[in-house]
């Protein structure tokens, strides 16, 4: 895509995902906490409600809810409200009151992966209960940052999984992006491992999952070629663009660099490499909007 095309794509958007860790802000722990802001992205935040678009951010990580995300957002100055955080919590959520619809889950998580579960009004096996042997018929295993899983929890799941119920990973993220020292995915983690105990698959529902970009889709409310999805990760927030048509940007405040944009697989290209979410802002302030948004 040449600068024109892709001053004449950005005038059209209408919906902008920002990721969270190493796009807004940098920090050691997991969606943005106990971090700071990048350069630009307050403002980058403000042109985007400024100019009428919609807004989601979306982190890959499920240890918190989406409240306390924005909470700790606001407190770096960055205008999000509680609405706009997705999470791989979120999307499990969602799909699984899609998928299925009434029955028992077994979900393992603290508060960051219970709560939007519980807040749909989903049937969350009780596991105080299936933890003495009482059957769970679950109809599904979603595994997400549970710090306290064990063997009494992996036995649960793999009966049940090996009963039938397929296993669902909030994120399989080896690790995320941050400043100081490395720092561990949880979530992946236990999903590959009951998948070795149970030789069944698992799949994951968080970014760039078809099934994270239909409930971003539905969050911001336009459609895909509308949309920009901005993220330091080639495989996640670039890939999931790709998939899904939707204009994807690479900050290379983060995880992967420009250099590594060149060498990414088709899949994983970005249309625009930006070496932070300044040049954003350049970039939307020199294109103004064209055409109004297609849904919503
Ligand atoms: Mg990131």
């Amino acid at each position: 895509m040449n600068r024109d095309e892709l001053l004449t794509r950005l005038a059209d958007v209408r919906g902008v995902m920002f990721d969270i860790d190493g796009c807004l802000v940098i920090s050691d722990g997991p969606s943005g906490k106990g971090g700071r802001a990048l350069p630009g992205a307050p403002e980058a935040i403000d042109l985007v409600r400024r100019t009428g678009r919609s807004m989601a951010v979306f982190t890959n990580g499920s240890m918190q809810t989406p409240h306390q995300i924005a909470e700790s957002l606001r407190s770096l100055d960055l205008d999000v409200r509680d609405e706009e955080v997705l999470t791989p919590a979120v999307v499990a959520a969602e799909t699984m009151q899609i998928l299925h619809p009434g029955r028992p889950l077994l979900v393992f998580g603290g508060p960051g992966v219970q709560h939007d579960f519980l807040t749909r009004g989903l049937d969350v096996v009780d596991l105080d209960r299936a933890l003495t042997g009482e059957p769970t018929n679950a109809a599904a295993v979603v595994i997400g940052w549970d710090v306290e899983f064990g063997r009494n929890k992996l036995q649960i799941a793999a009966e049940a999984v090996l009963a039938g119920a397929p296993i669902y990973c909030t994120s399989d993220a080896r690790s995320f992006a941050s400043e100081h020292r490395l720092n561990v995915g949880v979530s992946g983690f236990i999903a590959a491992g009951l998948s070795h105990v149970t030789q069944r698959p698992y799949r994951v529902l968080g970014k760039p999952s078809p099934e994270a970009f239909e409930v971003l889709t539905r969050r911001l409310q336009v459609a895909p070629e509308q949309m920009l999805i901005i993220g330091d990760d080639l495989t996640l927030e670039c890939a999931m663009a790709r998939r899904g048509g939707a204009l994807g940007a690479l900050v290379t405040t983060g995880t992967h660099s420009a250099a590594d944009a060149k060498q990414a697989p088709p899949e994983h290209q970005p249309d625009l490499v930006l070496s932070g979410l300044g040049e954003l802002l350049e970039l939307l302030t020199a294109t103004p909007q064209r055409t109004p948004s297609r849904l919503g």
